[in-house]
């Protein structure tokens, strides 16, 4: 695995042309094609607070703002906010003295304290709490009347165009001479398939769109005060950027106003292939766990390869290579290796294709695909490019195949790799296999430039999926895919 300040030396080539280390890239074992983070679908799962843990259905997190109600973090320095007890010192009013007596007994108050900083709640006047956790005061967003306003506002011109696209969509089918309206098909009315979807009715839209009254940039602005530019500063007593952009509605210039910021929530995500919408991956709910349900990374099913050194590449030379090469799957597995412009004949785009040409047959489907919230579809397009691939340095390819065992959890512990006695092969141990490799470099390449080289691997890959009823009945099918090595720059 790769650490976060390496450099990734070896890239794999994902379906879509962007180039991944095997770390950031899964695999879906229904289209069996590498997806990376650029052609999945990602989706919020579940929403939950990091400090306390809680978990809350998205409903709700809206209405909260994506934030925790009962964690806040420092505004000085971002870090969490703790919760101290202090013993409140009951005052002795004089003139209720007598009354006070009985009541001898200190009470528990609270406040915000950050460990970090320093920074309490009672610097900046809030007053202790009687209760641990919630209960802050809420500072009131001096522009919620207007944000509100501009909400409804975009809704409804929302609202509008959906209903827009359908009226277009609806005319398509009238041209094409079956006009079936949701009305005609379902007895459903306009009104009620807009409140089936969630929308609001079109009159309510419109009066929002006529009331709404835009905002209006003026040229006359408030005079600054005549000492603003003489005026000595104390930099301790003004807010930094970070700080006051940590909370956009008060945006405090002087530190005397900042307030605890309460703690914005996280989300687990789940992936999904775009191709099949089958899950890549799936986290599981409790926001405790770190585990996933479906969990499908490249490197668990895909050879990984790595460098293990080469010597350096030069103009017109031959150079070592030794490579690296493992079966992370539990089935035994072929490889053979191919120069890298091999992959565009073996790749058959079978899956991808159907689904883009698969346009929507009957009205009900175009219409269920214009109520719902559109699915971007846009991205087939970009991914028709391919990568550039090396030119100027080739290695040079062994014509053999070579076996790679299934992984093997007890054989990391075997110290003894088996020497091979192979041109090609350095060493054996269990999943894995040592290559001896020699790359030839044209003797037009610059002194200086990235020496790059790039290989495609074909290995036999066992299909674990569960066969249903549509899906291939054939488990055993070969794969390629084509990997990118950084082998540093093109030396004297
Ligand atoms: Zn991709
Ligand atoms: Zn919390
Ligand atoms: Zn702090
Ligand atoms: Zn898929």
């Amino acid at each position: 695995m790769a650490y976060l300040t390496q450099p990734d030396f070896v890239r794999y080539v994902c379906s879509c042309g962007q180039l991944k280390p095997i770390t950031n890239l899964y695999f879906c074992r229904h289209c069996l094609k590498i997806r990376c983070g650029f052609c999945i679908c990602h989706e919020v799962d579940s929403h939950y607070c990091a400090n306390c843990l809680e978990n809350m259905p998205s409903s709700e997190a809206r209405l909260k703002k994506n934030r925790c109600s009962s964690c806040f973090d420092c505004p000085s320095c971002f870090h969490t906010l703790s919760t101290r007890a202090t013993f409140a010192q009951t005052r002795q009013d004089p003139a209720a003295g007598d009354a006070k007596v009985e009541n001898k007994q200190a009470k528990k108050m609270y406040y915000l304290s950050c460990f970090n900083c320093r920074w309490t709640s009672r610097d900046v006047g809030i007053p202790d709490q009687p209760v641990a956790s919630g209960g802050w005061p809420e500072r009131p967003n001096p522009f919620s009347a207007r944000i509100n306003q501009l909400l409804d506002y975009y809704k409804a011109i929302a609202q509008q165009e959906k209903q827009e696209k359908l009226d277009r969509e609806r005319k398509k089918f009238a041209i094409r001479g079956k006009y079936i309206t949701l009305t005609d098909k379902t007895g459903l009315t306009g009104a009620m398939a807009r409140n089936i979807a969630g929308l609001p009715s079109s009159e309510s839209s419109s009066s929002a769109i006529a009331n709404f009254v835009p905002s209006v940039a003026s040229a006359e602005v408030e005079e600054l005060p005549e000492d603003y530019h003489l005026r000595e500063i104390n930099l301790k007593q003004v807010t930094t950027m970070a700080q006051r952009l940590a909370s956009p509605e008060w945006q405090p210039a002087s530190v005397a106003r900042l307030h605890p910021v309460a703690r914005p929530l996280s989300v687990k995500r789940s992936q999904r292939c775009r191709a099949c919408d089958h899950n890549l991956t799936k986290p599981e709910y409790n926001p405790g766990s770190i585990k996933f349900k479906i969990e499908l990374l490249a490197f668990y099913h895909m050879p990984e390869v790595k460098i293990i050194s080469h010597e350096s590449v030069k103009p017109g030379q031959q150079s070592a290579l030794l490579l690296k090469v493992s079966n992370p799957t539990s089935h035994e597995m072929a490889l053979r290796l191919l120069p890298p412009d091999h992959q565009a004949e073996t790749e058959t785009d079978e899956t991808t294709e159907t689904h883009e040409k698969n346009e929507p047959k009957s009205i009900e489907k175009s219409l269920e695909k214009s109520l719902n919230l559109e699915k971007d579809t846009t991205w087939s397009k970009v991914i028709e490019r391919k990568p550039q691939m090396p030119a100027l340095s080739q290695i040079c390819i062994p014509e053999v195949t070579l076996t790679l065992a299934q992984r093997d959890d007890a054989a990391e512990y075997d110290d003894d790799p088996q020497h091979d006695t192979s041109d090609i092969i350095l060493w054996r141990k269990s999943n894995k296999l040592a290559l001896r490799l020699k790359v030839s470099t044209d003797p037009s390449a610059e002194v200086g430039q990235p020496a790059q080289v790039a290989l495609s691997l074909q290995y036999s890959y066992r299909n674990t999926v569960p066969p249903s009823a549509q899906s291939a009945q054939h488990r055993d099918h070969t794969l390629t895919t084509t990997v990118l090595l950084d082998l540093g720059t093109v030396c004297e």
